[in-house]
Formats: structure tokens, sequence, C-alpha cells
């Protein structure tokens, strides 16, 4: 079914990019939708406690702190629809954007599906996200002072994520598959005193009861399989990956498949904008994914107004 409604903005993602780009385009004026997979599957979502999202001095859970998100992006105009984009089409000026029992039709488009498309691949992993297992070091490493903790993987990144979590857990293991990480000997992070490096080992399943208690590691040589007692596992195996196989190439991608945008979160494609984790965005915090939604908004009400400045203050008082 298609829908006779001409949208200003669709938003596609309902994580903090998308509801803050939502709050923006409806506080603008503009008739604004976000189309979100699920309330339950973003980042923030998995997220079970955030206490470094400024302005909140205490600690929230990442549902609690999305909720507030809706219900601000609701409280200015914007609607929310629970539905799957499965497709785009972005050849013409209105754009089309389909769902399985939908087509929207939209002057400009908002992506920000986030990068939590890799599939959870050890056993456990799903289960205790956001209860012990993490992507995401300098997020969750203050919960893990004095702690004992694993890194999985052998990429730069996991060895970096391991040095950041070095000032925080007691112990350290980053724990590779393969028989030599991907950083020379002499990487400044292989020589902190807490960091144990354990080679050819595998992780075979995460365990615990409300939160992760230990994992399981296979060592690849000897197939011998043995417990180790932990507090928090992180997981760098393939990195993340941004959500983007429903735009079927339309727009530019980079080689490690997230969206290219300029400062002001416009992609390649006039009046198609990107916020948050989708886009190659450096650090993945709700902060900046929030500030990137501001952006990208505030682009897209210049480009329908064909405005030559953006509009910053929509205040009614
Ligand atoms: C375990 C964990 C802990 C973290 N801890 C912190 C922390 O302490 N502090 C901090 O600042 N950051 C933290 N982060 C990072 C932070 O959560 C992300 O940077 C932030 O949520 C990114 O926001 P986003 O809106 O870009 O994406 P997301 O939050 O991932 O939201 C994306 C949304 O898009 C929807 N979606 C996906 N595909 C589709 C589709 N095809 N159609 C429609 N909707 C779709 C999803 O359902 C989701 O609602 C953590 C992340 C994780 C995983």
């Amino acid at each position: 079914m298609t829908e006779d409604i001409i949208y200003d903005v669709v938003i596609i993602g309902g994580g903090p990019a998308g509801l803050s780009a939502a709050q923006y385009a409806a506080r603008a004026n503009l008739k604004t939708i976000v189309l979100d997979k699920s309330s339950t599957a973003g980042a923030l979502a998995f997220t079970g406690k955030i206490e470094n999202y400024p302005g909140l001095p205490e600690p929230v859970s990442g549902k609690e702190l999305l909720e507030t998100f809706r219900t601000q992006a609701i409280s200015f105009g914007a609607e929310y629809v629970e539905a799957q984009v499965a497709g785009v089409n972005l050849n013409s000026e209105i754009k089309e954007i389909f769902t399985i029992d939908k087509i929207y039709k939209s002057k400009s488009i908002i992506i920000a599906t986030g990068s939590m498309g890799r599939k959870p691949g050890i056993p456990g992993e799903k289960e205790f996200l956001g209860r012990g297992v993490s992507y995401c070091a300098i997020c969750d490493a203050a919960f893990y002072k004095g702690k004992t903790v694993c890194v999985i993987g052998d990429s730069e990144e996991a060895v970096k994520e391991a040095g950041v979590l070095t000032r925080f857990a007691e112990t350290v293991y980053l724990i590779a598959p393969s028989k030599e990480l991907k950083v020379p000997d002499d990487y400044p992070v292989l020589a902190k005193k807490n960091l144990s490096v354990i080679k050819k080992h595998k992780v075979t399943k995460i365990t615990g009861t409300d939160v992760v208690e230990k994992i399981i590691l296979r060592d690849i040589e000897k197939d011998e399989e043995k417990e180790m007692a932990i507090d928090g596992v992180f997981v760098y195996l393939h990195g993340n990956k941004p959500i983007v196989d429903f735009l079927n190439f339309t727009i530019d991608i980079s080689d490690d498949k997230c969206i290219i945008t300029n400062k002001m979160m416009e992609t390649n494609i006039p009046g198609v904008f990107a916020a948050g984790d989708v886009t190659c965005v450096e650090v993945r915090q709700v902060v900046i994914a929030a500030s990137n939604g501001c952006i990208a908004a505030l682009s897209a009400e210049k480009y329908i107004h064909k405005r030559k400045r953006r509009k910053y203050d929509w205040a009614k008082s």
C-alpha cells in the first residue's frame, strides 16, 4: 500500500541519532515520521547502564534513555512507527521508502540505522550483551574497575581497546584466534603489566547467571577446553557492521561499509542525510549520535525550504 501523505522527512532508525533528528525536524514544523525496526534492537537499547550522557548525573539504563528520546520527539509532533525498512528508491525528488506493508513518500530522508549489523556469533554473546558483553571499551571500561576482563580479537582496534581496559581492570586477557596479532610486537599497549595475550585460542561460550561470570576457552592447537572466570567480555572479532543492506548501493558507502557524509551529514544524494553509528564516525557514543541527528535535521530543513543557511532555533516563546 502506498501512503498518500508526502512527508517532509522520513527518518529510518529510532536510536538516539534518529530520535534527535526527529525532535529537531518536528520542532521545525516539518512533517516527520520515524520508521524503527524495533525499539529494542539498536545499540542504545542494548546498553545496560549509561553514565556519560551529559546532563544526566545519575546512571540510567539504555532503554530508559531511549524512551526519553522517543517521548520528547513525539511530544514535538514526530510520528513513530515500528516498521523495518527493506528498500528505498532515491531516483526522484520525492523519495520512496519501502516497508513490508507500506510505501512511504518523502521530500527528504535521514538514515540512522546504527551499526548493530554483525550477528553475535559466540554462544552467550547475544544473551549477555549489556550484562557483561560489550563492543565498546570507551563506553564500559569504567564498570570494570579492579575486575578481570577479556578482549576477543587480533585487530589493531582490539589491541587499542585492550589498552583502554588496562587503565581500569585489574587483569586484561587479549584472546586472539590467530597465531599473530595484527600489530607489531613492540606496539606500546602490549607492554602493559596487567595485559596477557593468549594467541591461538577461541572463546566457545560465555556463561553466567544475571551477568557474565565465565568463558570457555579452547586451545585451537591442542583441541582442549578450559573454564576461565571473567567479569567482562569485549568482542572485537569483526568490528561493528553499519546497517546499509536495504540501501542496495544507492548511496556512497566506504570500504568499511559505512555511509560517507560531509560534516553537515549530507550524503552524495541531495535530500538524503545520515547520522550516528551508520556513518563513518570514529567514536561511537550516544552524545555524538544525538548531535549528528540534530545536524541532519537542520540540513534537511535547509534542503526542503531551499534556504541558503541553516535555521537554528524554533522556540515558540
Ligand atoms: C553494549 C553497548 C554499550 C554502550 N555503552 C555506551 C555508553 O556507555 N555511552 C555511550 O555514549 N555510548 C555507548 N554505546 C554506544 C551507543 O549506544 C551508540 O553509539 C548509539 O546508540 C548509536 O546511536 P544510533 O542512533 O546511531 O544507532 P542505534 O542506537 O543502534 O539505533 C539504530 C536504530 O535503527 C533501527 N534500525 C536498524 N535497521 C533498521 C531498518 N532496516 N529499518 C528501520 N529501523 C532500523 C534499530 O532498530 C535501532 O532502533 C554502547 C553501545 C553498546 C552496543
